[in-house]
């Protein structure tokens, strides 16, 4: 995914790589220098730095919160 990634909270992404549990799609919980995730499967959190967590996504599912809204 070319350029910096835009991420918010409840931010729902497909990562490249599936989570052992099956599902490859977590949910972003924390923003920052480092991205806080959940997994849709199996509830495991994870941090990653945001470099790595922009390697790691494959697709953006959620659409981009309104301009706005808190
Ligand atoms: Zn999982």
């Amino acid at each position: 995914m070319p350029g910096p990634l835009t991420v918010w909270v409840e931010m729902r992404v497909r990562l490249r790589k599936k989570h052992p549990c099956g599902s490859d799609v977590w949910t972003v919980t924390r923003t920052g220098a480092d991205i806080g995730l959940v997994c849709d499967g199996c509830g495991r959190r994870i941090m990653l730095d945001r470099e790595e967590f922009e390697r790691r996504v494959r697709e953006v599912i959620s659409s981009a919160p309104e301009a706005g809204s808190a």
